[in-house]
């Protein structure tokens, strides 16, 4: 079978490395000239609205998927009046703009922060005093890794935030004091069918994924349920098909969904070890109708990204348990350019790994 992927970055990577033992094949679309992907599959380079290059991937083609959330709404349609695209293209239509977003999720009853919507400096001045402080004004698209984003803790941070992002459309949020940050990975596939990975807890560092561990220890089985029965309402909204990641602040028993991404996750590249079936493998079974694959957890894992620059391989090597992914990137400043998986029987085990390889990363 033949899948066709918007984006030949390192998730589009991994989506092809899964695929492998399936027998699926898969090219990727992607303007730069040496992305990761093109590393371990045929690339075509073209931009996101090259009419002629979309076509040329639309070609023989079982379906098209993408790895990243700002792929052109425009460009997605085209190609699902040729060929099956999976997600649909109102997800990503959905989670490109974050006050869209917010107003979807609650809309369908799933909790979020307080947020409003600012255009001008009036409506920010308002939506300071209907949300309080503290406080995070955002840019409504294109924000990823805590960019587009100013944390308001006083009223005197009020102007440094309008001069930073004011002039664009800004969505302002309370800030949740939350207890951790945890995602839920979930699957559908064509036919209906949904499973789900066991929630994962975040840590983010400077706005980027740090570490993840899964499955959640000491937490509630009951909140686990509520993730999941959220979910079901979000990925039924949409007509979802493929893997569908949610972030949420856990703030007690409460949970408030932060963002949602129509793709597989950094705080899901854990289950390529650490369950029976990897969110990428899910992923492609789901986007071209085959069986799902199970999510059980294979034991305790935890994911260190590898960001900027890491120590020399056989250093990382050196840790028996230790599996890497790197992902043919060269070092560069807050660059993903890899990851390390430890999975073991037990938490403790795992969170003792944990803590040498977080000594070794400095
Ligand atoms: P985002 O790009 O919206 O995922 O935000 C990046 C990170 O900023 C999140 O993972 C949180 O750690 C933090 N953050 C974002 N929004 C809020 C909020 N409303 N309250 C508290 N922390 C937030």
């Amino acid at each position: 079978m033949q899948l066709k992927i918007l984006g030949g970055g390192q998730l589009g990577r991994m989506i092809t490395l899964a695929g492998y033992p399936l027998g699926v094949r898969t090219t990727v679309l992607d303007p730069a000239t040496d992305p990761c992907a093109g590393q371990v599959c045929p690339h075509i380079v073209g931009e996101y609205e090259d009419y002629r290059a979309l076509y040329e991937l639309a070609q023989s083609c079982d379906a098209v998927t993408f790895e990243f959330e700002n792929v052109p709404v425009a460009s997605a349609r085209w190609l699902a009046e040729r060929v099956p695209v999976f997600p649909p293209p109102q997800a990503l239509e959905v989670s490109q703009d974050r006050l869209i977003e917010k107003s979807f999720l609650r809309d369908l009853g799933v909790p979020v922060p307080p947020f409003a919507a600012v255009e001008t400096r009036a409506d920010f001045d308002a939506a300071l005093q209907s949300i309080g402080l503290p406080a995070v004004l955002k840019t409504r698209r294109f924000g990823y890794d805590g960019k587009g984003q100013y944390v308001l803790r006083s009223p005197a941070d009020a102007e440094t935030a309008w001069v930073a992002l004011g002039g664009r459309p800004l969505i302002l949020e309370g800030f949740v004091p939350f207890d951790r940050e945890v995602s839920l990975i979930c699957v559908r596939g064509r036919e209906g069918s949904t499973a789900f990975y066991p929630l994962t807890e975040n840590e983010h560092r400077e706005g980027m994924l740090y570490r993840s561990l899964a499955p959640v220890t000491d937490t509630a089985e009951e909140l686990t349920e509520r993730a999941q029965e959220y979910a079901l309402r979000i990925l039924d909204a949409l007509q979802y098909v493929g893997v569908l990641a949610i972030e949420w602040f856990q703030d007690g028993g409460q949970l408030l969904a932060n963002e949602m991404a129509p793709r597989v996750h950094n705080s899901g590249h854990w289950t390529i070890e650490g369950a029976v079936t990897s969110q990428f493998e899910n992923h492609v079974r789901a986007v071209l109708g085959l069986p799902l694959g199970s999510t059980e957890p294979r034991g305790y894992s935890a994911m260190f990204n590898l960001i900027g620059h890491h120590p020399p391989i056989p250093q990382l090597l050196a840790l028996p348990a230790a599996k890497l992914h790197s992902y043919g990137k060269g070092p560069r400043p807050r660059r993903k350019i890899g990851h390390v998986t430890f999975v073991e029987p037990t938490a403790a085990q795992r969170d003792q790994h944990a803590a040498e390889f977080a000594q070794l990363l400095g």
